[in-house]
């Protein structure tokens, strides 16, 4: 095995008394926020959650034991502000927050977007850091109470205090990523992956590379339900073994023959062409095109958007897939957990 030529932070690697004595306010109770929250305080740290008084999570943070206030009042009250509400919400609660934000407290985020495209813009005299588990929140806190952890990242924009790097990795073993693992990035590095990954691979390139292989078949005579298993269903299968063990490891435990027809046919499905799409995409993300494009899409209420979520929303392969998970009950499990872990949106 080969080491990885990155510092791997782990719990000894941590100084506690960087958190311990202070307060963090944990703006929203979404996936990320109920989840720092609530392993920040299992830890002993001292926290408020910050909602508006009409916000709909109250209730539910309430009932898990903790502390509420306005994003205003807790931001006041606290020495790091933790800004878990929706990255497209966050310059508005910012503008609330910033007030209350004393020379040397720190601003953190759990993703960059907002430092690095600049809408929001910090006061000079504040640390500003990132905590980003990899992961969704209910991992976190499902992680956290089995005693494990959730890799994370950390990342220093501002360092007024010079201690900022240690209270982000503080921050993090409280939450239990230090358990697992803790590497430091940048605003720029994390932000400039995370939405070239999701965009060009993860979320954008997966969906299309499903829809058009199911199509494929569809409109070449086939039945809707075998392209459906064979195109989305089976696509957990394949993506578990590569989690497990890698690329070799998936092509290690699939047939011989699936091994060379893929082997032999994949470079021609995403070729120089999809090479060239993904450079192109990834410049839009490192010039800011992206990040202005989806800012007006979102001052101007959402119009391609509710769209194309519409189109994606109504197409064929989620009528005919509906029932077959139903049929199957395969991954009924995740499902409830899911409804389960919810929590409400305001
Ligand atoms: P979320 O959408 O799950 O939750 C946001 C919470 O913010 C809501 O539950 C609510 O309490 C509050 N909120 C919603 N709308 C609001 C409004 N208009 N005004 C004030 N408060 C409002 O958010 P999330 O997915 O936990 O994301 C929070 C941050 O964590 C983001 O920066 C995101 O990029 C980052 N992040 C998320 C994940 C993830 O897996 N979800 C992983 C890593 C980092
Ligand atoms: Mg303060």
């Amino acid at each position: 095995m080969t080491d990885l030529d990155t510092t791997v932070y782990y719990d000894d690697d941590a100084d506690r008394s960087q958190i311990d004595d202070k307060t963090v306010a944990v703006l929203g109770y979404g996936s990320q926020g109920h989840a720092h929250a609530q392993n920040l305080a299992d830890s002993g740290v001292d926290v408020i959650v910050g909602l508006r008084e009409d916000s709909s999570s109250r209730a539910a943070a309430e009932a898990d034991g903790l502390r509420v206030e306005t994003p205003a009042e807790a931001a006041a009250e606290a020495d790091i502000v933790s800004v878990l509400v929706p990255d497209t919400v966050q310059p508005a609660v910012f503008e609330e927050i910033r007030d209350g934000l004393d020379a040397g407290d720190t601003l953190q985020f759990a993703h960059g977007f907002n430092i690095h495209y600049n809408q929001i813009r910090p006061p000079e005299d504040v640390d500003v850091t990132m905590v980003a588990p990899k992961s969704p929140g209910h991992l976190v806190r499902r992680n956290y109470e089995a005693g494990q952890g959730t890799p994370g990242l950390i990342a220093i924009y501002q360092n007024e205090t010079g201690e900022a790097r240690d209270e982000a990795l503080a921050y993090a073993h409280a939450i239990g990523c230090t358990r697992a693992g803790v590497i430091e990035t940048t605003f720029r590095e994390e932000t400039e992956t995370d939405l070239f990954g999701e965009q060009a691979v993860l979320c954008g390139g997966m969906t299309a590379l499903v829809r058009e292989g199911y199509e494929t078949l569809v409109d070449a005579g086939y039945s809707p339900e075998m392209a459906y298993f064979e195109c989305l269903n089976e696509m957990k299968l394949i993506v578990d073994l590569m989690y497990e063990g890698g690329l070799s490891n998936m092509w290690h435990s699939v047939s011989d023959t699936a091994e060379y027809g893929g082997l032999t046919r994949g470079d021609r499905i995403i070729d120089e062409h999809a090479r060239e799409r993904m450079e192109e995409v990834l410049e839009e993300v490192q010039d800011g095109t992206f990040a202005r494009e989806w800012i007006a899409e979102n001052q101007t209420g959402r119009p391609s958007y509710t769209q194309l979520k519409h189109a994606e929303e109504t197409h064929e392969i989620e009528q005919v897939g509906e029932p077959l998970r139903d049929l199957f009950a395969w991954g009924a499990e995740d499902d409830e957990e899911e409804t389960a872990e919810a929590t409400a949106d305001d």
